[in-house]
């Protein structure tokens, strides 16, 4: 394994890096507290930016139009992002990594056809729902059903806490088809608003609050059969093995924003004087920002380790878990010890750590909260899971 990012690798760094710097940085503080979510054609406007950058499927295989980028590059871009603006961050990794992995490696020749070039040219946003108002973690519970009428499936449930519902063309919906089975009578469809319409509510909420995550409402919403994804039944599992990237993902959201915490808290600490010296000079202040470094980097390598293992065609579950719960509840202390270093001024609007702490506090749920990240890592080592 080696630790430290190959040339290419730099420089896809540097080039994000001064993107970033240029077009989003300058933008997202006035952003976030301007718009509640993006609206479309603003979130529209900025993804547009960002694709000739390989945001939007470049680590798929030419053959769908990406450029076979290697894991670990994905997660240098999605730290720069993050690191700018998670709002933005959480669009583009649900355009990215929600919805086209799970049709590329599972829809139909029918289906790839029709939507992997309209989600990567962005004509068509998608958007991932699995949770439901009653169903959370315990996701093999769900409620929303899908019932099989000639060639159509009849939807019917409410998903909620969806990232980018509100601005989605396309969404992938697990449903029950078979409620007696459980968790095998999980299905996955394709619903096409513009063929099957359903509504949505947005959901305010502390952080993140740019990023549109919405309440869908399927009423008898009609769905053709062939918009099945792999077979009835067979999704609670296709879900499992796509969870594993994401929660990696997650996880590089929240080092983006813990290095933002640690450049804002460097920079302040070196300008901000107190007695006469600046505050960077203080042994304590100097503990902070070194705590911080520390954390960080363990977050860094935790999550490019589970990288590398899906880039070499496992699914770490254990190892995925780790780098999702540890780097999410990271950017929680990071962030706040930003704050700290800011004084009174780190809870102004006028700096941009009170934005990084409220989106780093968002990032412990999605994708699994900390406790069940944990109780997958105990069934991993210990054989016995706690799930019964
Ligand atoms: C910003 C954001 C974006 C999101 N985006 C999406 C999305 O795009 N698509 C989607 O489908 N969902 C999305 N979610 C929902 C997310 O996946 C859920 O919030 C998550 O699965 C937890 O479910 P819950 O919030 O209902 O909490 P609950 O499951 O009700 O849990 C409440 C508390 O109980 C704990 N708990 C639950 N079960 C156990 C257990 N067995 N042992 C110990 N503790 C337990 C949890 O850890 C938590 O602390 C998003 C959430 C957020 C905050």
């Amino acid at each position: 394994m080696i630790l430290e990012l190959d040339e290419a690798q730099k420089i896809l760094k540097k080039n994000a890096r001064d993107f970033m710097e240029r077009e989003i940085i300058p933008i997202a503080d006035e952003y976030d507290r301007k718009y509640h979510p993006l609206p479309k054609d603003v979130a529209l406007g900025l993804l547009k930016k960002l694709v000739p950058l390989g945001y939007v499927g470049s680590t798929l295989p030419p053959e769908y139009g990406g450029q076979g980028l290697d894991l670990i590059s994905y997660a240098v871009l999605g730290e720069e992002l993050a690191r700018a603006y998670l709002s933005l961050g959480m669009i583009v990794l649900i355009q990215d990594s929600g919805v086209l992995p799970i049709i590329v490696a599972h829809g139909t020749p029918e289906q790839k056809a029709k939507y992997i070039p309209k989600i990567m040219s962005l004509e068509k946003i998608s958007c991932f729902c699995l949770t439901e108002p009653d169903v959370g973690s315990g996701a093999r519970d769900l409620k929303t059903s899908a019932a099989l009428d000639g060639d159509h499936y009849i939807l019917n449930g409410t998903k909620t806490w969806i990232t980018n519902g509100g601005i989605a063309d396309l969404a992938v919906v697990f449903a029950s088809t078979d409620r007696s089975k459980g968790a095998r009578g999980i299905s996955c469809l394709l619903v096409d608003k513009a063929e099957s319409p359903f509504t949505t509510r947005e959901l305010p909420k502390l952080g993140c609050r740019s990023c549109p995550t919405s309440e869908l409402n399927f009423e008898d919403c009609r769905v053709p059969r062939s918009n099945l994804i792999g077979t009835e039944g067979s999704a609670y599992l296709l879900a499992l093995g796509e969870l594993a990237k994401l929660r990696v993902a997650v996880g590089v959201g929240a080092l983006g924003l813990a290095q933002a915490s640690i450049d804002a808290a460097v920079k302040y600490a070196q300008e901000r004087k107190q007695f006469g010296r600046p505050i960077g000079s203080f042994q304590l202040i100097q503990e902070m920002i070194a705590d911080m470094a520390i954390m960080t980097d363990a977050a860094r390598f935790l999550c490019y380790r589970a990288l590398y293992l899906i880039d070499k065609g496992q699914i770490p579950f254990k190892e995925a878990s780790m780098a999702k719960a540890y780097s999410t509840e990271m950017a929680v202390m990071v962030t706040s010890k930003a704050i700290q270093v800011h004084g009174a001024y780190g809870i102004s609007e006028e700096y941009p750590v009170e934005r990084y702490f409220r989106d780093a506090r968002t990032l412990t749920f999605p994708d699994g909260a900390t406790q069940i990240q944990k109780l997958v890592i105990g069934r991993e080592m210990l054989g016995i899971s706690a799930f019964v």
